[in-house]
């Protein structure tokens, strides 16, 4: 499948037609999605709809959106008012919301053609997308392996081929650690930067949308649609647009890097170490300076995001009782009886073991003890960047993951491992600074039936507060570096 741009500049100039481009996408959907399970709902007649829509008004000489016949597919969290907004939950699996999330509006004003909507852990807690009612994504390199998660299945949409363009939510790592293990480009923008209305809310202060696409151009391009002040997020930012891709190809003079010593743990993957390594040698290259940094309180990091996380979503999913939202239990004693039960059906055991915890870090005897100290971590983790940036460092840059994507199954009965493939990733949100991953080698592994297959590695670069731009650019520039493109091609 073309790029988005290619799609949008095509389709906008009348070359091909955007019902044409979502014909194509729907077929390599219908064709391989019983074996990558990327979608829970495919929108045939809306997006074609949707496409005819885009094509009439081009004919009629209205001016084409930026997104003009782009096909997307939309993390199934965030709110469409047609099909269902299931979070991967039996509590919402037929919910259907009067509303569009304000992202998902943006996308569609631009021309974008919403095909479907992607699978993903429960609520987005998880780090795999086996957490689903849907049942597990599989990984487009190797279908025994997971895709990451949350947004296992936006990323595997476009690993995939499906959609050029898939739109996650990241709150601990949930668009860059897919990235990473399907080889594609995922940004989490600051914290403000998008819109999360209409966004089901797992923890608030740490959610932000984000696109995942196949090169630093196409996720320039829908990051600059996506973003905005919205009068229905008070905590959206009133700032001008990143201009991400109208600046991409500008060099950042004089760029210097951080690298924090903590990227080197030796719980890393060889082929991490190996795709840092490259990076920097690229980035030497290209005449950035490399400087170490410490980042101490990242060691802390994991611990603080899964208490400050499980107790907004102990709040934030309240909500889901069988009488506002959701599912109701059927036979039941009395309203006590009906919420439990409601409550205990609806949700998966990950989610309800993410209520009691956050609860219990909430309740009164405990709630200086872990929530309070969570609190003055983050706060912490936060000043560790901030001293790196006053230090005179553009980004940081360290590894997305401390390994590639592990094989379904490996890692859902161990939960301190599967929190851990959240350690380089989790800090960045509780700072709400933008990171992005980009693809950074890949390693060979043992794939589905022993034979040999090749697994994506993704770094990461980590900007100031709404510099999504600059860090577009630095994350452009090693994309074009030819001694990076070698490194990919070559392996680790
Ligand atoms: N893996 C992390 C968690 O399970 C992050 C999830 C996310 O970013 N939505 O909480």
């Amino acid at each position: 499948m073309r790029s988005a741009r290619d799609i949008a500049r095509a389709v906008a100039a009348r070359e091909i037609t955007a019902e044409s481009v979502t014909r194509e996408s729907l077929g390599v959907i219908d064709r391989d999605n019983a074996r990558l399970n990327a979608f829970t709902q495919v929108f045939h007649d809306f997006a074609l709809a949707q496409a005819r829509r885009v094509d009439a008004d081009i004919a009629s000489g209205k001016p084409a959106g930026p997104l003009a016949g782009v096909p997307i597919a939309l993390k199934d969290n965030i709110c469409l008012s047609h099909g269902k907004t299931t979070c991967a939950s039996r509590l919402l699996e037929h919910y259907h919301s009067p509303f569009d999330a304000t992202a998902a509006r943006k996308l569609i004003d631009a021309g974008a053609v919403i095909v479907g909507k992607a699978n993903l852990d429960e609520y987005a807690m998880g780090s795999s997308t086996e957490h689903s009612i849907f049942g597990p994504t599989r990984n487009p390199h190797d279908l025994s392996r997971v895709p990451g998660g949350s947004s296992g299945g936006s990323a595997a949409a476009v690993a995939g081929g499906m959609v050029p363009i898939a739109i996650g939510s990241d709150t601990g790592g949930s668009i860059r650690q897919p990235a990473a293990f399907c080889g594609l480009v995922g940004v989490k923008p600051t914290y403000g930067r998008v819109s999360r209305f209409g966004l089901v809310a797992y923890a608030s202060s740490l959610d932000q949308i984000g696109p995942l696409a196949r090169d630093c151009a196409d996720a320039a391009l829908v990051l600059d649609v996506l973003c905005g002040k919205d009068e229905h997020d008070a905590t959206s930012a009133d700032l001008p647009g990143p201009n991400a891709l109208g600046t991409l190809d500008e060099p950042v003079p004089e760029l210097v890097l951080g690298v924090p010593t903590q990227a080197w743990s030796p719980a890393n993957h060889a082929g991490v170490t190996s795709a840092l390594k490259n990076t920097i040698a690229a980035c030497q290259k290209l005449g950035a300076k490399i400087v170490d940094i410490d980042l101490p309180l990242s060691d802390y990091a994991v611990a603080a995001y899964y208490i400050v996380a499980p107790a907004e979503a102990s709040s934030n999913l309240a909500r889901f009782d069988g009488v506002r939202y959701g599912r109701r239990a059927q036979g039941t004693k009395d309203l006590t009886d009906m919420l439990c039960k409601s409550r205990r059906e609806g949700f998966g055991p990950e989610v309800r073991k993410r209520i009691m915890l956050g609860t219990h870090v909430l309740s009164s005897g405990y709630y200086d003890a872990y929530y309070t100290t969570a609190l003055k971590v983050r706060r912490r983790v936060k000043d560790d960047f901030d001293t790196a940036f006053r230090a005179g460092c553009h980004a940081v840059l360290m590894p997305t993951t401390p390994g590639p994507a592990f094989m379904i199954g490996e890692k859902i009965g161990d939960a301190l491992a599967m929190y851990m493939e959240d350690v380089y990733t989790v800090g960045i949100n509780l700072a709400g600074l933008p990171a992005l991953s980009i693809p950074a080698g890949s390693v060979a592994a043992d794939g589905d039936g022993g034979g040999a297959v090749t697994l994506p590695i993704g770094v990461q670069l980590v900007g100031q507060p709404f510099e999504e731009s600059e860090l577009m650019r630095i994350a452009r520039m090693l994309e074009c570096s030819r001694e990076y493109a070698a490194g990919r091609a070559g392996g680790v």
